[in-house]
């Protein structure tokens, strides 16, 4: 397995830094470098900028916009965008919903929807879990039931990330509650405009509003808006969440904090010197970037492999990638939070209460919050412990 890059790679590597650096407003990617919360159209902003080059969905079939890359390519530009602070194209759009309609959607659900997604003209939102189905996530019971030439749909969402900007609402619906519970699912796209939907704000423990509950009462959706067969929803689930391969480990962002982390702490005064001085502090920089070369081998790895591999079928390694990838975006928080030190504010968003303007350097009010918000990544997409759970039967036989 050859895991280097070739001069045409190294070119490609070279044409997205610079058009990153070029394009995307700065502003956008410091507030972003910070912890601070982005703006909708902050993030509406970049991904049509990426789009309109050609770089939102490269991994879609090419009709639609898609590019025929390698999956080296895919990795390049996901990792030059995370370390350039750039906001990713709206993962519930490029990496969730559009895959699937593109695959199991009728060819009407591809016009209307597919152009749409990709530019963002439509924001979607992913509605899986539930209170009570989250890592159990067969066990929803949001339900669907056919009147007519449509499903009245009735129970609640949880955790619903960005709702509150959403256009649409891709959701798992229980369609037959006869049937064992993986069968008696549907993917079902709702319009949020429709009447009996309702947006309830859930505050982090960092004070943002990132994610919310969504409550179903009544809801009257049209039979076209079913994707595929009914009840076949599961399989189509399986396909998204087995989509993201490439990115999970997040490996540039990690970088990005790194190298924020050794210009801050030089900047830091400390003792006689900086905090860059301190021989503990060097220690720790070094044992997360040695941790982050062996991990970003691994997905070099899962890279070259995913060459030979069916599309949407999950690679068992990337519960690997997950694992540690997550565990290392937080220590490079929680490094960042400790060069801010008493600098840093819990909730730097001002949902504190507090109407004193921050003391301290501007960027070190984010740094607690952020620390706090990325506690959620051992979490969303499979928390860690269910990933252990994948590695256990998939390595070990368990
Ligand atoms: C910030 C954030 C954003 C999210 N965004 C979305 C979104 O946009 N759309 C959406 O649908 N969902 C979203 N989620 C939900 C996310 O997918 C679930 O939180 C996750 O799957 C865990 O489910 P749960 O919260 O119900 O916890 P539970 O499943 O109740 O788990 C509780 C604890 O028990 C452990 N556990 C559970 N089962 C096992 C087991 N079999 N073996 C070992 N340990 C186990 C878990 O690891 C966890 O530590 C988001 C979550 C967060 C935190």
């Amino acid at each position: 397995m050859d895991l280097r890059f070739t001069p045409e790679e190294i070119a490609f590597r070279r044409e997205v830094r610079a058009f990153l650096r070029r394009e995307i407003p700065s502003d956008i990617r410091r507030r972003l470098s910070e912890g601070r919360h982005l703006s909708k159209q902050d993030m509406v902003t970049c991904h049509r900028i990426l789009n309109a080059r050609g770089w939102a969905v490269p991994h879609w079939p090419r009709e639609w916009g898609g590019q025929d890359w390698s999956p080296v390519l895919h990795y390049i530009l996901q990792e030059e965008i995370q370390r350039a602070a750039v906001p990713p194209p709206l993962p519930f759009n490029v990496s969730m919903v559009g895959p699937v309609i593109a695959q199991f959607g009728n060819e009407a659900q591809k016009r209307r929807f597919l152009p749409a997604t990709a530019n963002i003209d439509m924001w979607w939102c992913q509605g899986f879990s539930e209170p009570g189905a989250g890592s159990d996530l067969a066990s929803l019971r949001t339900r669907a039931e056919r009147d007519g030439d449509h499903y009245v749909v009735n129970g609640q969402k949880t955790w619903t990330t960005l709702a509150q900007h959403a256009d649409w609402i891709f959701c798992l619906v229980r369609t037959n509650r006869e049937a064992k519970k993986q069968e008696g699912i549907s993917f079902l796209l709702i319009d949020m405009a429709t009447p009996g939907i309702t947006v309830r704000p859930i505050i982090t423990i960092d004070g943002a509003h990132e994610v919310n509950e969504v409550f179903f009462d009544d809801v009257r959706v049209p039979i076209e808006n079913l994707v595929g067969e009914e009840n076949k929803g599961w399989d189509y689930a399986k396909f998204l969440l087995g989509n993201e391969r490439t990115g999970i480990a997040r490996i540039g962002l990690s970088k990005e904090r790194i190298t924020r982390a050794k210009q801050l702490a030089r900047a830091t005064p400390a003792g006689d010197g900086t905090l860059w001085d301190d021989p503990d502090f060097r220690k720790r920089v070094a044992l997360i970037e040695v941790q982050l070369k062996a991990l970003e081998i691994t997905q070099m790895r899962v890279v070259a492999g995913a060459r030979g591999r069916s599309a949407g079928k999950p690679d068992p390694n990337s519960s690997i990638l997950k694992i540690k990838g997550s565990e290392l975006q937080q220590a490079t928080t929680e490094l960042l939070k400790d060069i801010a030190g008493p600098y840093g504010l819990p909730a730097a968003d001002g949902h504190d209460g507090a109407n004193e303007p921050p003391v301290g350097p501007d960027w070190a009010a984010f740094a607690a919050a952020m620390y706090f918000n990325y506690r959620k990544v051992s979490i969303y997409g499979g928390s860690n412990e269910i990933q252990r759970n994948i590695i256990a039967k998939a390595f070990l036989g368990l």
